[in-house]
């Protein structure tokens, strides 16, 4: 007889890529990743990583569906597929009807559709591979895991924007944030290196990648954050403009003589450190240029520092009490440098740097970087696939391996 499934299959679902993987119960350690690239596109690909080998696959078809045909027989050939007990999808926006991590059927179909007018880029992507599994899968249960789940503790006073509160009644307009699998993790995790309170802590997470969003947390629970009704406000980030005054949003629109959708696009795809530098949306790029005197990199980094600091100050007012700034994401996780400008334009609150400890929590390693006096500044590699691993084997009900 064969063992009764075991394992976890994660799936971040794109509107022109699937990343997946294979984890344990544990979420610890997949052992096959990847992801299946150019959906859309002649040249769709899938690439499996499994133990150190890297193999790619052109896709027959170019659709999600073809993708995960595709990943499901060979996870069926590597003799996977039989052990994977759940399947952990992430969906981008839960709107006000998530709060938790949730088992999917007709019904939790049916809501999520019913918030995709908040996030049209993202929740149809995410339905479309929620809908091939259950169609490759029909036996295994599914679990959905919310970004914006961890964020509705907010209080009505944090998350309302100043417009007439019908469009928020009629039309669900309100603040909500992102990244929620990443800020609940990594304050986990802070809360327990830095030996605080459970029940005692106030910290800022700030996630720095590719997306950006920094959140307080208080005692476990998000109680401010960046992000807004979708994932543009706040921090600058890659290509992103962060805050944003609507008056110059719509200058921007008569100048360029583009309309909404164009200036919404704009903000979102041709802003952020690229709109800056000209250069690129990429920090480690951007380092290095202004280590050669691009003038538009410093540019770049030093507004990216400038917006960063002016959020920590602005979040830790909902705190009673700012114990710990926690670092990371790509950006996070590596870049010394941005948390020592970072640290630095902190002063104010007495935060200090240790520049040893400092260069050295990089690459995927955790570690305090605060100088002893003042509030604690600590790095704390993210790990939003294995939370996203371990709330769908909690709630199939798996044994924790
Ligand atoms: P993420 O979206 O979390 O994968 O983060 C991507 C961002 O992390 C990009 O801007 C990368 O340039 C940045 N990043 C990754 N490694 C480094 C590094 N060693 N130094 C600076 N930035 C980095």
């Amino acid at each position: 007889m064969s063992p009764p499934p075991d394992l976890v299959l994660v799936i971040n679902c794109g509107s022109s890529s699937l990343k997946f993987s294979v984890l344990h119960a544990d979420g610890e350690n997949p052992l096959v990743s990847g992801i299946a690239e150019c959906l859309g596109l002649p040249d769709a690909r899938l690439i499996l990583k499994q133990g150190g080998e890297r193999d790619t696959v052109l896709l027959d078809g170019r659709s999600h569906g073809d993708a995960l045909a595709t990943l499901l027989a060979r996870l069926d050939d590597g003799g996977l597929l039989g052990r994977v007990a759940v399947v952990g999808h992430r969906v981008v926006h839960g709107g006000e009807r998530f709060i938790e991590s949730v088992r999917i059927t007709a019904q939790v179909l049916d809501d999520i559709e019913a918030v995709s007018a908040l996030a049209p880029l993202h929740n149809p992507a995410n339905l479309v591979g929620i809908r091939a599994c259950l169609a490759g899968l029909p036996d295994v249960p599914q679990v959905a895991v919310f970004d914006t789940a961890f964020h509705q503790t907010m209080s009505r006073e944090a998350y309302s924007y100043a417009v007439p509160q019908h469009f928020y009644r009629e039309h669900g307009v309100r603040r909500y944030g992102f990244h929620g699998t990443s800020h609940r993790y990594v304050s986990a995790q802070a809360v327990h290196l830095a030996g605080l309170e459970q029940g005692d802590h106030g910290l800022v997470v700030a996630h720095l990648g590719n997306g950006a969003s920094a959140t307080a947390v208080h005692n476990g629970r998000s109680v401010d954050t960046s992000m807004g009704l979708t994932p543009l406000e706040g921090l600058v980030m890659g290509t992103r403009s962060g805050d944003i005054d609507f008056g110059a949003a719509a200058h921007i629109g008569r100048a360029a003589g583009v309309d909404l959708a164009g200036v919404e696009a704009l903000l979102n795809k041709q802003s952020g450190l690229l709109g800056l530098s000209s250069l690129s949306s990429d920090c480690r790029q951007l380092e290095a240029a202004a280590d050669e005197g691009h003038a538009g990199a410093t540019l770049a980094l030093e507004v990216f520092v400038h917006r960063l600091a002016r959020h920590v100050g602005a979040l830790a007012t909902s705190l009673p009490r700012l114990d710990a700034l926690v670092f990371t994401g790509g950006i996070g996780e590596n870049s010394a440098r941005v948390r020592a400008m970072t640290l630095r334009r902190l002063a104010v609150f007495g935060f200090t740097l240790d520049e040893v400890a400092n260069a050295q929590a990089v690459r995927g390693r955790a570690g305090r970087i605060d100088g002893g006096v003042g509030p604690a500044a600590w790095v704390v590699p993210t790990d939003e696939e294995g939370l996203i691993a371990r709330d769908a084997a909690r709630l199939a009900g798996l044994p924790r391996a």
